[in-house]
């Protein structure tokens, strides 16, 4: 039997695990595909994921995360214990286990998590909050006394939050954000065009053509969805000012949020911040244009990290590292019957 450390980002959207000096050897959508005449899972991860909107009736695609908190604890069993069956390939583990979570969380939520990794048989279990580990998978030293303000925008929600040595100074977490984006782009066709378009559709358009830094009405992109009028396939061409005016509500409320939190923040911590500018991490880090948005519009320098979407889950190999050192945002839970 072997020790070996395993991190768990638990997204809504994506799950992404770390194993020892490995580093990412898991980065999956948080989906599960369930059959439920035969009550048993059928797919997870990727393979449940491309089965949204095209199953027959008795399949359900469940997503068991809803704003960073565990929903539906049996298919987010079903989820850790299939990844980690492919991580493992059957050999037996009595792993270590860094499970991040949100810094918002009440006890009950928290104890959800950690009965999940407590079912892998993991021999002790360490929580981490989200936003400090970003901040170190980031590559910044979160044990100094400079403050860094980390913008981790999810699928679920966007936290904001100013690290200090080893720990949260304060933060803010709000339920807009990638997610939120695609419901707004959704909604707009269908208000707009009476075009009604699928989630991945609208995923994709989000990802690969809407721009919020100086959108251009030149450059269009063809929409295929149905229409409420002919009941017909249709294809409408919207420009990238349009899209932005669709989703600008939702970046209205992350920026708000972003300047209430740097408000009431202490002067000397806004030194640091004017100086070292922030880091954007999460899936909605990618937007394209938002980092020179938020730039402006907080007056701070905003740079996307180096693979946004895995930092939370890299800071866990450096925690493991730093284990004695880190503080706050770090709680340690060791199982003793388990041995
Ligand atoms: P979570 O922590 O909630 O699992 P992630 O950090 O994995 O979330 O980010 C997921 C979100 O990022 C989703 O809403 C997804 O649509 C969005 N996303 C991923 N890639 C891009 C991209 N290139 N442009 C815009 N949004 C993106
Ligand atoms: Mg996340």
């Amino acid at each position: 039997m072997s020790n070996i450390d395993i991190g768990i980002d638990l997204g809504t959207t994506n799950i992404i695990m770390t194993m020892g000096r490995k580093g990412v050897v898991i980065n999956e959508p948080s989906v599960v595909a369930y059959d439920n005449r035969n009550k048993c899972v059928i797919a997870t991860g990727k393979k449940a994921y491309n089965m949204i909107g095209r199953t027959p009736d008795f399949i359900d695609i469940v997503k068991p995360l809803k704003n960073g908190v565990i929903s539906n604890s049996e298919m987010t069993q079903s989820l850790i214990n299939s990844f980690m069956n492919t991580i493992t390939r059957g050999q037996l583990f009595r792993p270590r286990i860094i499970i991040c979570i949100p810094s918002f969380i009440t006890e009950v939520e928290s104890r959800a998590v950690v009965d999940i990794a407590v079912n892998t048989g993991s021999r002790n279990i360490h929580l981490l909050e989200e936003p400090v580990s970003a901040v170190m998978g980031a590559g910044i030293d979160v044990s100094k006394s400079l403050g860094t303000l980390i913008l981790d925008i999810g699928g679920g929600t966007t936290d904001i939050a100013i690290i200090s040595l080893n720990g949260i100074v304060d933060a803010i977490s709000i339920k807009t954000a990638g997610n939120s984006l695609t419901t707004s782009i959704i909604k707009y066709m269908a208000n707009k065009y009476r075009l009604i378009i699928g989630e991945l559709t609208a995923e994709n358009i989000k990802k690969e053509f809407v721009n919020v830094f100086n959108p251009s009405l030149e450059k269009d992109i063809k929409v295929k969805g149905m229409s409420i009028y002919s009941n017909l396939p249709t294809t409408i061409q919207v420009s990238e000012a349009e899209l932005f005016l669709a989703i600008q509500e939702n970046l209205i409320e992350i920026v708000n949020a972003t300047k209430l939190l740097l408000e009431r923040t202490n002067p000397n911590l806004i030194a640091d911040i004017c100086k070292n500018g922030a880091i954007m991490t999460g899936g909605g880090s990618l937007l394209k244009g938002l980092d020179k948005l938020l730039s402006k519009q907080i007056n701070v320098d905003c740079k996307v990290a180096e693979n946004p979407i895995e930092c939370v889950a890299k800071g866990t190999s450096i925690a493991f590292k730093n284990m004695n050192k880190l503080l706050d945002g770090f709680e340690y839970i060791k199982i003793k019957n388990l041995g």
